[in-house]
């Protein structure tokens, strides 16, 4: 299950409808000097432009207070030319990454991390979802994969991916089941499931033996390792699943793209053009 082709659908499905508003802006905040967020936000501004969102760039030095940041993001909340807007985990060790993002307005809060979308999501009325979960979603099904009736597995219960996806799956009538550290077998789960998604932050933690045949497997993993970038699921899972993402190529791509289509949102709910049951 690859994800760029079905990214690359969704930017230009983003692009026309971005025209049609006449524009939108997605603000960022980055503090500190962590290499990889630099590199994610530096994509997700050349991704924004390139399907005509406009941007903001806010970068701070980690030496930056945390009420510096507060008050950068009331003053992103309150500009009416920003349509959306995210902060970039991780932030330093001496902010409260919770008592920040939950400063964002909800509407603008494209991540999807503050409590009123969370608990949304939960409802089943959400605004903004979390866009690499949201991605795993649209990927399934691309796919064709009946999640309906499914026994789904989700691995990792982070705010940032495992909580969302089973909430995502739950929604989409699976019937669901989280595992995480403290999960006593996790095989015994695993081999029970028509649908696994990793999302753990373990290289090749997922191998064949733990996958029924035919099974979709999704791999959320991004783990930098000695020998490459890896994914939580071992290559070989494939000759035992029915479908599987890869890594790199599979939910990486859609995450951006999401990221894309959450900001248009934010967008036509601020213009009066979203129909919003949550709120
Ligand atoms: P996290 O560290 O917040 O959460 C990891 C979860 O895995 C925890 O809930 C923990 O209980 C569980 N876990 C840890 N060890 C386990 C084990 N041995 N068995 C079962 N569960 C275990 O991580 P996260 O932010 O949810 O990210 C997970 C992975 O997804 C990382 O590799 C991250 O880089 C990747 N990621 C990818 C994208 C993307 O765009 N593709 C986006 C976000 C995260």
């Amino acid at each position: 299950m690859a994800g760029a082709d079905l990214a690359t659908r969704i930017r230009e499905e983003v692009q026309r409808e971005a025209e049609e508003l006449g524009g939108a802006c997605l603000a960022t905040i980055l503090v500190g000097d962590d290499p990889a967020s630099h590199i994610y936000i530096d994509r997700k501004h050349a991704a924004a432009n390139e399907v005509g969102i406009a941007t903001r760039d806010v970068r701070l030095p980690s030496s930056a207070s945390q009420e510096e940041v507060l008050a950068l993001v009331e003053e992103l909340n309150e500009d009416d030319g920003v349509d959306g807007m995210l902060v970039q985990l991780p932030l330093p060790e001496h902010m409260n990454e919770t008592l920040i993002t939950h400063a964002v307005d909800p509407v603008k809060d494209v991540d999807g991390f503050h409590p009123v979308n969370a608990g949304n999501l939960y409802l089943g009325t959400p605004l903004h979802i979390p866009a690499t979960a949201w991605g795993c979603m649209e990927l399934l099904a691309e796919y064709g994969v009946e999640v309906k009736g499914a026994d789904a597995v989700v691995i990792g219960r982070s705010e940032i991916v495992g909580k969302p996806m089973a909430m995502l799956l739950l929604a989409a009538h699976a019937t669901v089941t989280i595992c995480h550290s403290r999960t006593r077998d996790l095989g015994e789960h695993t081999g029970r499931a028509d649908i696994v998604v990793a999302a753990v932050g373990r290289p090749w933690l997922v191998t064949p033996d733990m996958i029924k045949p035919g099974a979709a497997v999704v791999d959320v993993g991004i783990n930098r390792t000695e020998e490459g970038l890896r994914g939580d699921v071992d290559p070989a899972v494939a000759e035992v699943a029915g479908a599987m993402t890869p890594v790199p190529g599979g939910v990486g791509p859609m995450t951006i793209a999401l990221l894309l289509r959450s900001t248009l949102k934010a967008a036509r709910y601020r213009r009066g053009l979203l129909a919003f049951r949550g709120h």
